[in-house]
């Protein structure tokens, strides 16, 4: 008891809540205003040059230090607080993806072939809000804030390095050295005036693969001159399902998935060879490698038990989970939602999406929670991804003001 006395008496003074809200408030028509004009203007990863010059002008109009570009297109931003502290970062991804937009909102997508189908548009638009809400609490402000407005979460096109791997190895997180980051994603996993929590697991880890199986093309009628490898494709189909059916612990989620599959040319040709292309979701990091490693074995063998070859090839690094640090989340990420969004702030279950996030733990501790944008009501229930995707723009004050306490809380030096 009377340690905790002490500690709250030599902790920072509290966050200003009330003057973060009203901020929020004042000039959230402003931040509606900048997601409507990125959403109607959205860019494919690695090329979000409109939008990291729009960030790099807005930041610097309101005096902070900009680093720009950072990892292709990115923004870096540095608020230094009036009085002295801690270091923390708080991140928007800024790219949109290659769908075509069917809804028939005012501000829809100009671009043809491109849309802000994931909400990264509101994401631009929040943290911009926050830093003009940070900004204007600046000299109270116990510590340095550092905005990164990351390109490329949906990857880097093919051969690119980009998202926010680059952002870490061109040093973001370094000087200023970061001690916390947070982030937020939209979507309709809850609802507005909700904000979803995990204590740790939240996004699952992803990996691309492509497996290949060898053939000896030969007529249709006569498999056995030949080597036909659409059965032994069927049969690795089947076997990998296996892998995460009867191999891995039950109570560890996983999910497989072969989402392209092609052979052949003709109903009486014996297909020369078959490609596959697939995706791994794990929440673990242990979990993943292992079914990895199993999956190798499991191409490889039931290839080689039909007298021919087949590679698996994991496309790139792939994403790790996005596992909240639990003491992160207990101190500052839950009490801080829970002052924003009351009873709103509510646990979810982790989802089988995936994000880059979770690169910036290479460098420190962080909080990644789910900001609700659906509602029904208004016809707003489209997942991301989807050609209708949309959010409730109610929801971007309370983004604003979620992400302003979190980077106030954590410098305040709560533990
Ligand atoms: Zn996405
Ligand atoms: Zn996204």
């Amino acid at each position: 008891m009377l340690l905790a006395l002490a500690l709250l008496a030599a902790a920072s003074p509290a966050t200003p809540d009330a003057e973060i809200r009203a901020a929020a408030e004042r000039i959230a028509p402003a931040v509606v205003a900048v997601r409507r004009d990125l959403h109607a203007h959205p860019e494919l990863s690695n090329r979000e040059e409109r939008t990291g010059h729009l960030v790099a002008e807005r930041l610097r109009g309101l005096g902070l230090e900009v680093r720009y570009p950072v990892a292709k297109t990115g923004v870096v931003g540095v608020l230094r607080g009036g009085r002295p502290g801690r270091v923390v970062a708080l991140r928007a991804d800024i790219d949109a993806l290659p769908i075509e937009e069917t809804s028939d909102l005012s501000f829809r997508s100009q671009v043809k072939g491109v849309m802000h189908a994931c909400g990264h548009d509101a994401h631009t638009a929040i943290l911009l809000g926050t830093v003009e809400v940070l900004v204007s609490l600046k000299d109270r402000l116990p510590g340095t804030v550092v905005f990164l407005f990351q390109p490329a979460e949906e990857g880097a096109p093919e051969g690119e390095e980009g998202g926010a791997p680059l952002l870490v190895k061109e040093g973001a997180l370094d000087d200023p050295k970061v001690e916390a980051v947070f982030g937020l994603h939209v979507g309709s996993w809850v609802s507005v005036g909700q904000a979803g929590w995990t204590d740790g697991p939240i996004f699952a880890s992803s990996d691309t693969f492509t497996i290949e199986v060898e053939g000896k093309t030969v007529h249709g009628a006569q498999p056995h001159m030949g080597l036909d490898p659409i059965p032994i494709a069927a049969e690795i189909v089947q076997a990998l399902q296996l892998v995460v059916s009867r191999q891995i612990d039950g109570r560890q989620p996983r999910v497989l998935t072969i989402g392209r599959i092609q052979g052949g040319t003709r109903f009486n040709i014996i297909a020369d060879r078959v490609t596959m292309d697939g995706t791994l979701r794990t929440h673990d990091a242990a979990v993943r490698s292992e079914i990895k490693t199993r999956m190798a074995r499991t191409v490889r063998g039931v290839a080689e038990a039909h007298g021919t070859t087949a590679t698996l090839r994991f496309l790139d690094e792939g994403n790790p989970p996005t596992v909240n640090d639990a003491a992160l989340a207990r101190n500052v990420g839950v009490p801080a939602l829970q002052r924003v969004f009351g009873a709103g702030a509510v646990r979810v279950e982790p989802q089988m999406v995936a994000e880059d996030f979770p690169s910036y733990g290479q460098k420190a501790p962080y909080f990644y929670f789910l900001l609700g944008t659906r509602n029904d009501a208004k016809g707003i229930a489209s997942v991301n991804h989807t050609s209708t995707f949309d959010v409730d723009e109610d929801a971007l004050p309370l983004g604003v003001r979620a992400m302003a306490a979190l980077a106030w809380d954590s410098l305040a030096g709560k533990p």
